[in-house]
């Protein structure tokens, strides 16, 4: 039997955990095909699982629909599917999984019913005391149904509900536990709400259609529905959305200088037509690509970059330096999410099937190679031999964020520090083990720069995190 691969195959990339969507249409319209285009924006977030939950707010209270399989947005739901689902106000999720397993029970929306009617949760992030907070709901009789930590944010929320006055109170109440990272949409009988965590480690923004409004991860989702950016959420703050309008709680702030937005969405993880906190995460992307041109300057006939996100920061790197910018690389955008895994043997390689190499572009030319990062580095020897192979005559590798040291607690999947590459060795070192002429990082100092002076998360560049992380490895502790 040949291995099956059980995600899209990546070349060497970190992953993100999860894509949230929440929308009320105040016009009473059905929203689930809604969220489904929503979802579908934000598939690059996450593509093992997906889910949408609606209800009709003019309905009985508490009446949910909810589904969620594995797979892709596009695989899990049917246009009958969609029809099916009544409801002006819901929630969606895509998912990848850090903390708990890939399986159905645990993917999003949580529905959840309680005294006080029905709730719905979606979450991207990671709590960094989810054990502690599991346990001690635990041992006051909760059973979970998951081995998420989002189940732990919504059991919390529905305990609170049970005295506070309102929903919203609730969420608050809920927040004042929760150490780590979330950006959350919660649907309530009759709100919508939207929180995100003090340090703002993950993206969170509002939208408006006609009498809808919309809660989502990334911008780029509102441009596909034909929605209007609203605002971002700030980092603390709940939004609640009513028939009212929204209202904003921002008791949860902290000054803004201790915010810490995880520089990994402008690095890689967002989509580049998204801009997330006024920054547009293309621009800095072409920023990033500038300052390598600026520190890591080197002689050179094409800039290429590896698809995609390593495109815009080659393109960044050519208009600094004068380098012609152009394509060396097509790549196969139909491998899906289940793909037979070359043999070790065989000489078809899975960089290969991916990839494939513009002979004619590259042949006797010096080639500089942005990619936006190297995480184990198990994939940049290929790239680097593909080149070559193809007649390139140098090929110097810039990358357009500093080298991977520590783990990240907050929803990325940052493999141990063992796994790499730059963990515990030079520059010239990973350069000779990936073959290449030259190596070049982005600068440490540059990140900020990159994000246009907000306050950033750099935790696994630096090891020193936003806050106190927690003393053991926590990711999938549930599964032990
Ligand atoms: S440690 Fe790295 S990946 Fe994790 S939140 Fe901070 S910047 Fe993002």
């Amino acid at each position: 039997m040949q291995e099956i691969y059980e995600q899209n195959i990546e070349i060497d990339k970190l992953r993100e955990e999860c894509g949230v969507f929440g929308i009320y249409d105040f016009d009473g319209n059905d929203v689930a095909s809604t969220i489904y285009y929503g979802l579908f924006a934000l598939q690059h977030r996450g593509q093992e699982s997906c889910g949408i939950a609606v209800s009709d707010t003019r309905g009985p209270k508490g009446q949910v629909q909810s589904y969620k399989g594995m797979g892709l947005v596009q695989e899990v739901f049917t246009e009958g599917g969609l029809s099916g689902m009544k409801g002006d106000i819901g929630v969606g999720h895509v998912r990848y999984s850090t903390a708990g397993a890939s399986t159905r029970e645990n993917a999003q929306p949580l529905v959840l019913n309680y005294i006080k009617g029905t709730l719905a949760l979606a979450h991207n992030g990671n709590l960094i005391n989810a054990p502690e907070l599991r346990e001690e709901l635990s041992y006051g009789g909760a059973i979970f149904q998951t081995t998420i930590d989002s189940e732990v944010i919504a059991y919390h929320i529905a305990r609170e509900r049970v005295t506070a006055a309102t929903a919203e109170e609730a969420v608050a109440g809920a927040m004042k536990k929760l150490k780590g990272a979330y950006s959350l949409v919660v649907m309530s009988p009759r709100k919508l709400m939207g929180a995100r965590d003090p340090y703002g480690f993950k993206p969170l923004c509002i939208g408006k259609r006609d009498n809808a409004y919309i809660l989502v991860s990334e911008s780029c989702a509102l441009d596909t529905i034909g929605a209007e950016f609203v605002r971002d959420v700030l980092p603390g703050e709940i939004v609640t959305i009513t028939g009212d309008g929204i209202h904003s709680d921002t008791r949860m702030c902290i000054p803004k200088e201790k915010q810490a937005r995880c520089i990994f969405e402008y690095i890689y993880f967002a989509r580049p037509d998204s801009c997330i906190d006024g920054v547009n995460v293309y621009q800095s992307r072409i920023m990033a690509g500038r300052f390598l041109a600026m520190d890591s300057p080197v002689e050179a006939d094409l800039v290429v970059g590896v698809p995609e996100s390593g495109n815009a920061a080659a393109l960044g790197y050519s208009l600094q330096s004068g380098v012609p910018y152009g394509t060396a690389f097509v790549k196969n955008g139909y491998v899906g999410r289940t793909f037979i895994k070359p043999k070790q043997s065989s000489r078809e390689s899975s960089v290969r099937v991916k990839l494939n190499v513009l002979k004619d572009a590259v042949k006797d030319k010096r080639i500089i190679m942005i990619d936006d990062s190297i995480v184990r580095g198990t994939t940049s020897d290929r790239i680097v031999s593909m080149l070559k192979e193809a007649g390139a005559a140098e090929v110097h590798v810039r990358v357009s964020s500093p080298p991977f040291l520590w783990p990240c607690y907050f929803g990325t999947d940052v493999p141990a520090r063992e796994q790499l590459i730059a963990y515990e060795r030079t520059v010239e070192e990973v350069r000779e083990m990936i073959g290449a002429d030259s190596l070049g990082y982005l600068k440490l100092e540059r990140l900020e720069e990159m994000a246009d002076g907000l306050p950033i998360c750099k935790g696994c560049f630096t090891g020193k995190y936003p806050m106190e992380p927690p003393k053991e490895d926590i990711r999938g502790s549930y599964e032990k």
